[in-house]
């Protein structure tokens, strides 16, 4: 299993290219703002931070997600933005899921580090963000694991909120995602709204109504109400009762695994 090493398109390849062709000025604005919208924030590959090869073949479902679970990684709230501590967590991460858990691959399918650096979790998870039409099967949330998106947010969310960075790229990447796949806002959810667990944080999951609003916002919808209580009782849908995928969080970075 190999990832996809070619370079992810960005918002800056966009724009050098237009640039390049000399025909950024008469971009009408309109088509300018729907590119920068189709774009989405700029993601770091698996190839890029440095992920192993899956274990075994990832599977990819014929069928998009129908809605978002966001999570946070229940390790300590660091002071170091940058971006190589964001790939070093990300490359954590793997290692903890595959090598304790036995998981083929990452959990989930996105990561946000307190930095504000979103990153690739489980290996395909981009290439079928960027095309919109199928979702890699995750292991991130029991019961939605094969129609959910899973992003997972560096930090511990009890008692404070993330920063401001880290939650304006968590805004982006949803937008990103429900534009993609054509996700109403009103089905961005909490973990502990499926599985019995503290996730994301109380402070965290206190700020999923802002998020569906903020989303809302870039996606041009009106309703942001929740659909959570029609989710509630799909086959699968919540009240499970497991226990949390990170009971213990994830080990320090530094510890040899
Ligand atoms: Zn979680």
């Amino acid at each position: 299993m190999t990832s996809r090493l070619q370079p992810p398109l960005t918002r800056r390849t966009l724009l050098t290219g237009a640039l390049a062709l000399g025909t950024a000025a008469a971009l009408p604005l309109a088509a300018a703002a729907r590119a920068r919208a189709a774009t989405g924030p700029e993601i770091a590959a698996c190839g890029t931070w440095g992920a192993r090869a899956a274990s075994e073949q990832v599977v990819i479902l014929d069928s998009p997600p129908q809605r978002i679970v966001i999570h946070h990684t229940a390790t300590a709230n660091v002071t170091d933005y940058s971006k190589d501590r964001a790939y070093a967590l990300a490359r954590a991460i793997q290692r903890y899921h595959m090598d304790t858990h036995g998981w083929i691959d990452t959990g989930q399918h996105f990561t946000i580090s307190r930095g504000a650096f979103v990153m690739e979790g489980r290996h395909h998870s981009l290439d079928e963000l960027r095309a919109g039409a199928r979702q890699v099967r995750a292991a991130h949330c029991v019961g939605q694991n094969n129609t959910s998106i899973g992003i997972e947010n560096e930090g511990t969310y009890t008692s404070v909120e993330p920063p401001a960075a880290q939650y304006a790229a968590l805004v982006e990447m949803c937008a990103h995602i429900c534009r993609q796949y054509r996700i109403p806002a009103a089905e961005i959810y909490g973990h502990r709204d499926f599985n019995d667990t503290g996730c994301p944080g109380d402070r965290l999951y206190a700020m999923l109504p802002k998020l569906r609003r903020d989303v809302a916002g870039r996606t041009g919808e009106t309703a942001t109400d929740p659909l959570w209580e029609l989710v509630r009782d799909l086959p699968g849908g919540g009240g499970l009762g497991q226990s949390d995928y990170f009971p213990d969080g994830i080990p320090v970075l530094g510890t040899a695994r």
